[in-house]
């Protein structure tokens, strides 16, 4: 269960207790914030409301650990991340548990999450031992006019204090994504939980607490973003700021220093099926892609656009696939749960009311209790309809028919986001063009947009997001390149 056994020290009577300096700790705050269980509407946990203090002494204590942890070998560093990761794949069920209370995270799928990111600490402590530990030789009689009189060595070096604020719909998964590539490559991490989610990364954290990192190397402050996030963004103290989650971001970005920012935005990934496409295939990856976890995800698919002579067909197979899809609360497992927050929900629920009066298609009766929300198919989606542009992150689909490829594509970027998308179609050569046509980060042939394996670069392009994730990539992009350049007095030629 969530704050007992080996988790029993990370709360004090009802509210978790917050991470710094290697301890856990009550805020001098007296505050905490609440966070609702979406299934029940009612406060299930409650978070220490950290203060400005706090995160000052967070800042400082991490910049004092982050100068002996760059001196610490990496294969101690890695050795450090494998044992997190075996700790937290052990301690999975409670971290589960709190993962469906606070986000209403499917049964499997939050067992999943906690799994898939022991797997990505170890992946990040393999592939940081293997790219860490290489760096380039240059010699300057390569550039005209030099000779060989200069040797430059290079390596890559920390950057220091990694800020990272991972959002609610996988904050488990997209905190480790961000803590293991800062640790192994010499940084510490102070860590803003999302509130909904913040049960479990404190669990996650203590997982790392109980491998015997460092005092001050990881922090975890909790509060609510709107109220501590811009101390932390602007805190002089963060070298990097590493967020994924709403439009919160492009905020940041304006106001951030001159610092390295990693921002994974939101997207509306289009998905284009062409006449040829394998219809069962497409059916199936609407479904998967457009209601996986209500469709609160960054890679949901979020609008189809399909080719008017096999739209029809399209929409009867999804329809009669969304009709097998079981909808309740989380704890058993049903495929559709409640989405995240009645404010969600009511957002959601716009964009439906406007497509309606607009003259969309249901495909289903448009039925909500509480949070939770029936999956929907709106067919016949035009674009003056809100939904045919912004995200609903809720299980909503939206299909528009289009005549050609080349509407498909001119649609997916007309959009202000570039995350994924995905093309269906059995011409190899059709779906290369398309998918270089396409003003997104990644594009799927066949499947559904997806965020993995976590090792696959991940990137966003116009709103959708700075720089690009993935193990590798976060890595490279959480160090800076050192040279150091030895200078011969006189030119030098190897075996010359
Ligand atoms: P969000 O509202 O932008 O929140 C994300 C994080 O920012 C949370 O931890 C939040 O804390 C924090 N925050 C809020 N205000 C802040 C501020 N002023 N300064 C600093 N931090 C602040 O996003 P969300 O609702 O959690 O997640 C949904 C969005 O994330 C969707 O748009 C989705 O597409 C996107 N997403 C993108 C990716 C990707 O990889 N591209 C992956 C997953 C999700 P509080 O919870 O305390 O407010």
């Amino acid at each position: 269960m969530a704050g007992s056994g080996v988790f029993s020290e990370i709360i004090d009577g009802e509210v978790f207790k917050y991470y710094a300096d290697g301890e856990w700790l009550t805020s001098s705050s007296g505050k905490s914030v609440s966070i609702v269980n979406p299934t029940t509407r009612k406060t299930h946990y409650k978070v220490q409301a950290c203060t400005q203090e706090e995160v000052n002494k967070a800042m400082e204590i991490a910049k004092a650990a982050q100068k002996s942890w760059a001196r610490t070998p990496l294969w101690k560093r890695a050795e450090l991340l494998h044992k997190a990761a075996a700790i937290l794949k052990e301690h999975k069920a409670p971290i589960a548990e709190a993962l469906i209370k606070e986000i209403a995270k499917p049964a499997k799928d939050a067992v999943t999450e906690v799994v898939r990111s022991g797997d990505l600490i170890s992946y990040c402590a393999e592939e940081g031992v293997r790219i860490l530990g290489q760096g380039a030789f240059l010699v300057s009689d390569s550039f005209p006019g030099n000779d060989r009189t200069k040797y430059c060595l290079t390596s890559k070096i920390p950057l220091g204090v990694i800020l990272a604020i991972p959002p609610f719909n996988y904050p488990v998964n997209l905190a480790v994504s961000k803590i293991g590539p800062a640790l192994i490559a010499g940084n510490s991490l102070v860590l803003k939980p999302p509130t909904q989610g913040a049960v479990a990364c404190l669990h996650m954290v203590h997982c790392f607490h109980l491998a015997g990192f460092p005092k001050g190397l990881i922090s975890c402050i909790t509060g609510k973003g709107s109220e501590i996030g811009d101390f932390l963004t602007m805190h002089p103290g963060v070298n990097c700021i590493s967020f994924t989650g709403g439009d919160t971001g492009i905020a940041i970005s304006k106001k951030a220093g001159m610092i390295p920012l990693q921002m994974e935005l939101g997207g509306k990934d289009a998905c284009i099926v062409l006449e040829d496409a394998d219809l069962d295939l497409v059916a199936a990856n609407i479904v998967k892609g457009g209601f996986s976890y209500s469709g609160q995800r960054c890679t949901a698919v979020k609008v189809v656009l399909v080719m008017e002579s096999v739209a029809d067909a399209v929409v009867e197979k999804v329809n009669s696939k969304v009709a097998k899809l079981t909808v309740g609360p989380p704890e058993d497992d049903c495929d559709i749960t409640p989405v995240v927050s009645e404010s969600s929900a009511n957002f959601i629920e716009g964009l439906v009311m406007d497509a309606k009066q607009k003259g969309a298609t249901f495909c289903q009766e448009y039925k909500r209790e509480g949070n939770l929300i029936w999956p929907l198919l709106l067919d016949h989606v035009r674009p003056d309809m809100r939904i045919a542009w912004e995200e609903p992150f809720g299980p909503v689909v939206p299909v528009i028919r289009i005549a050609s490829a080349e509407e498909g594509i001119h649609h997916c970027n007309a959009s202000n986001f570039g995350l994924q998308g995905c093309v269906f179609t059995k011409d190899i050569n059709k779906a290369m063009l398309i998918s270089d046509a396409m003003e997104s980060g990644t594009v799927q042939i066949n499947s559904a947009p997806a965020r993995g394996p976590d090792h696959f670069p991940f990137q966003g392009i116009k709103d959708s997001g700075i720089g690009s994730q993935g193990i590798t990539n976060s890595i490279n992009m959480m160090t800076k390149v050192k040279s150091t350049v030895i200078n011969l007095p006189s030119p030098s030629y190897t075996m010359g």
